[in-house]
């Protein structure tokens, strides 16, 4: 791009927040609440729709975590209707976030993506770009990054696993029947995906876990995790093992007993994802460590890290205690408000 266009394409609008929010998932979305509600100048920007990781995850999900740790509004209409013990479908979750934007109006601006921070704590410059492709840069004091850790998969350095037929997100997956299908990884995600593909086609999945921790984990699945009816057919499952090539369409799976090979439609490499690594080494050098008590960024001051991104506060974002008590959602967003009261020298309603 030579500088004319770069200088048509860049919109200085020069508007000072006191505090920008990047990324209106769950944990955005609380901390512009409790932000709005001290009374400072808040903006929260998100590259797509609010909550557009979730929109993401796989279709029809039926949630691990009970409605009470993760609802927002106490009088939420979906608490309100199926309780707070209910394990809510990904879908009921986003309607629920999407209401409770509506509801509190929360200042947000969307299909805006965040590009860069220049400056420092006091005077950011936050360059954004919209979904017409134009930038602009936003002056900010202090900057939350809530941004998740769902935009690039973990891979395992396998060959082959970049091939087409090899996926690292389940999303869409109604359509796919009669096939052979591939599952690497012992998680919540490979147990919910391989729950759905299973009753149409042909599954093998190739864990690292033992079979007595696969069988727990299905046994959780359905008792403690809300898939009373979950169950595996059509499903080969080969513990302590590791898949060592993906390569065209035939699997190598080491086992205890030695090699296997298996051919496969496709493959769901589901190992795990995280943040964008280019976004984090500009922002923070790379480097995601923060200050327990205020979740400051130890690399740089006035930027702080919440929700996934930040990872030790990944789930249960739960705003009162009165739904939750031993949320542990509602003690971390009490951080980020008195770090920020005590920044900002104001005082902020505490939840309860
Ligand atoms: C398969 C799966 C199942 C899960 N099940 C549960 C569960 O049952 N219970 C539970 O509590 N948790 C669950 N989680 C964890 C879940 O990720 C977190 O609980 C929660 O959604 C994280 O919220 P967040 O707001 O931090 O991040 P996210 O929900 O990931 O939101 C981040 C937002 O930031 C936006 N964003 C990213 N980059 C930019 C940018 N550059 N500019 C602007 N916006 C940007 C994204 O578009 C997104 O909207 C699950 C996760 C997965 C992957």
């Amino acid at each position: 791009m030579n500088r004319m266009s770069a200088i048509h394409d860049t919109v200085y609008k020069r508007t000072q927040y006191d505090v920008i929010v990047v990324g209106c998932g769950g944990w955005g979305l609380a901390v512009l609440k409790v932000l709005t509600d001290m009374g400072l100048s808040v903006l929260g920007v998100e590259r797509a729709e609010i909550c557009h990781n979730l929109r993401h995850y796989m279709k029809h999900m039926v949630m691990h975590s009970v409605l009470s740790y993760m609802i927002l509004d106490p009088e939420d209409k979906i608490v309100a209707r199926k309780g707070d013990d209910h394990h809510p479908l990904i879908e009921e979750l986003i309607q629920s976030y999407s209401d409770f934007a509506d509801k509190f109006d929360l200042p947000i601006k969307t299909h805006h993506e965040l590009l860069d921070v220049e400056g420092a704590k006091g005077a950011f410059e936050v360059t954004v770009r919209d979904g017409e492709g134009r930038t602009s840069c936003l002056g900010a004091k202090r900057v939350v990054l809530a941004t998740g850790s769902y935009d690039e998969p973990n891979l395992a350095g396998i060959p082959g696993e970049l091939n087409g037929s090899v996926h690292h997100y389940f999303h869409e997956w109604e359509h796919i029947k009669d096939k052979r299908v591939l599952f690497i990884g012992g998680g919540f995600s490979s147990a919910d995906g391989i729950i759905a593909l299973c009753p149409r086609n042909r599954i093998l999945w190739v864990v690292r876990k033992s079979n007595d921790a696969v069988e727990k984990m299905l046994t959780d699945q359905k008792t403690v995790w809300g898939q009373p009816d979950a169950h595996l057919v059509n499903t080969e499952i080969l513990t302590d093992s590791q898949v060592i090539s993906l390569e065209n369409n035939t699997a190598v799976v080491q086992t205890p007993g030695g090699r296997q090979t298996w051919d496969f439609d496709l493959c769901y490499m589901l190992i795990g994802h995280k943040p964008n690594q280019s976004l984090c080494t500009r922002l923070l050098n790379g480097n995601l460590d923060f200050d327990e008590e205020t979740f400051e960024s130890c690399e740089r001051p006035g930027v702080y890290l919440v929700g996934a991104l930040a990872k030790k506060h990944l789930e249960h974002i739960g705003l009162t205690h009165n739904l939750c008590p031993d949320n542990d959602g509602v003690r971390y967003i009490e951080r980020i408000r008195s770090a920020m009261q005590q920044e900002f020298n104001c005082s902020g309603q505490q939840f309860r």
